[in-house]
């Protein structure tokens, strides 16, 4: 991660000065800019040229914005007050990422929002909450992703950056054990267990199910089950034997 200053990228001088919190800040909105998110540099740059240039602004809206592709976290209007959330913007801090959280939010984004969350309660305290745009005004920013992950408490534990993770081993690890399972038994509606909880996350992230992941082999897991299934040659169905399990962990 590294932290890019307003002078650093290029802010354009509006000639008029950022201003101070006269309020104590509540709370954090988190934003996603939409558009691509590669060349993170020139995304921030345009933001900051559509805000200043077009909509005559004093600068770039956003108080911070990250970047899920390099880790980057670039100095919006930083500590001064930001113009991001309507109605909102004399009590909270907004970061935004950049980019379309539905096409790509990556596990080092999310890293990268957490450590200016933590960089934001440090210095007005922990207290503060996150919330989403969307949470304020009729739209969809910052994505269903994106907001799903902020509402959901921002976990990151399925993807911690500092550890090495062999993924290899793991999905071997689970086809061996659904396998040993599957070999004389099925997973159908009714069935219950660790296995199911595999499969239904398994599913969410291969589909957009959107499955409750409690173990419990319902009829929205059977659905999703038949609809993985159609997409490949086999015979469509709900249930998951071990043919259905070793395409869920290899395709
Ligand atoms: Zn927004």
């Amino acid at each position: 991660m590294k932290y890019i200053s307003r002078s650093d990228w290029g802010a354009l001088h509006s000639g008029k000065p950022l201003k101070d919190f006269r309020r104590k800040v509540v709370g954090i909105v988190i934003h996603h800019t939409t558009g691509p998110s590669d060349k993170p540099w020139d995304r921030v740059r345009g933001h900051d040229k559509y805000h200043v240039k077009t909509k005559k602004w004093d600068s770039i809206a956003y108080n911070w914005l990250v970047s899920g592709e390099s880790g980057e976290i670039f100095e919006g209007r930083g500590w001064k007050k930001g113009a991001a959330t309507y109605g909102q913007n004399s009590k909270t801090i907004s970061i935004s990422y950049i980019g379309d959280s539905d096409k790509e939010l990556t596990a080092l984004g999310k890293e990268t929002i957490l450590t200016v969350v933590r960089a934001i309660r440090e210095r007005h305290g922990d207290h503060l909450w996150v919330k989403c745009h969307k949470d304020f005004s009729s739209t969809t920013c910052p994505g269903k992703t994106l907001s799903k992950w902020v509402h959901g408490g921002m976990d990151t534990s399925e993807s911690p950056a500092n550890v090495a993770i062999d993924w290899g081993a793991i999905q071997r690890y689970i086809i061996d054990k659904g396998n040993a399972y599957l070999s004389a038994r099925i997973l159908k509606r009714g069935s219950r267990g660790e296995l199911v909880e595999l499969a239904q996350k398994r599913l969410n992230d291969l589909t957009k199910a959107n499955l409750k992941v409690d173990g419990i082999f319902g009829r929205k897991t059977g659905d999703a089950v038949k609809k993985f299934k159609s997409n490949y040659a086999m015979k469509v169905n709900r249930i998951i034997d071990k043919d259905t399990w070793k395409v869920l962990w290899t395709v």
